[in-house]
């Protein structure tokens, strides 16, 4: 035995892991129709390092392999309805083999990450300066939890500066950021949500925020949602909505690790998985 290992800890195992991860996201705030959970891997394997991502797609997996991390967590699953093969025939099935074949494991915390304390909803509202926030959407297990935040900004604004604001803070990504409603009006109460809000725009409007800040929003809810008056709309794209907030749990697995007197590496992505890769301005 070697001298140098005589009072080392071994390293944190997937499992550990995992437990560090429902630490900061748990497990009963998920939404019942959600995934939140070791997709694949070992439990007992090894894990010194962690990518974080928002997608499971191929180009995160191309880093997780190139880097060389023992896991990657993403904030989506990778599957999330039934599914009877995981054959290399498809582009998931692809990444599972892929990530066995690298000893790699992944998991993933979704609404569990959204509702948490200091989770996606907080992390996007830190971001834009939200001060006093209260949840928009609270989760049945704990109501003081729950899906988007709202409050106020520390002075009123106009639409266009918070827009500028929120655009500085987003990562870039070809769509950019869309801004519905009179750019001059003044605003202080914001809402936000990251990733798909058609379904939060009652919510935000009965917490009387002036501006909703998500993502994914469709014509149709848009557009009726704004015939009725505030809030005005900010949309970015969906990966940057919910980016923001994979610092903030890098952070929280690499705390978890040390508190438990051992070291995690992590790195959180800059791949943008958002479908657009190319935003032209049309007409002549
Ligand atoms: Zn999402």
């Amino acid at each position: 035995m070697s001298t140098t290992a005589l009072g080392e800890r071994p390293p944190l195992t997937v499992a550990d892991v995992v437990r560090i991860l429902r630490e900061a996201a748990p497990p009963e705030l998920a939404e019942p129709w959600d995934s939140n959970q070791l997709i694949c891997g070992d439990p007992d394997d090894a894990v010194r390092s962690v990518l974080l991502a928002v997608d499971p797609l191929p180009p995160v997996i191309d880093e997780a392999i190139s880097v060389g991390v023992d896991m990657v967590i993403t904030h989506h699953p990778l599957f999330l309805r039934g599914t009877d093969h995981v054959s290399a025939t498809t582009g998931k099935g692809r990444s599972v083999h892929r990530l066995i074949r690298a000893g790699i494991a992944l998991a993933n915390a979704h609404t569990t990450w959204d509702c948490a304390a200091g989770g996606n909803a907080d992390a996007l509202a830190a971001a834009v300066g939200l001060t006093s926030t209260t949840v928009l959407s609270p989760s049945s297990a704990d109501p003081a939890l729950g899906i988007g935040r709202v409050g106020r900004l520390e002075q009123p604004t106009t639409l266009r500066a918070l827009a500028e604001r929120v655009a500085a803070v987003l990562p870039d990504s070809a769509p950019g950021l869309l801004v519905g409603g009179d750019p001059e009006a003044e605003v202080s109460t914001v809402a936000v949500s990251g990733g798909s809000g058609d379904s939060l725009l009652g919510a935000a409007r009965q917490a009387g925020a002036d501006v909703f800040l998500t993502a994914d929003l469709r014509h149709h809810p848009a557009t009726d949602h704004l015939a009725d008056g505030r809030p005005y709309l900010l949309c970015g794209t969906h990966w940057a909505t919910e980016w923001v907030g994979l610092a903030p749990l890098a952070s929280r697995l690499e705390a978890g690790a040390a508190h438990r007197g051992r070291t995690l590496t992590t790195r959180v992505s800059k791949v943008l998985t958002d479908p657009w890769t190319l935003r032209l301005s049309t007409g002549s």
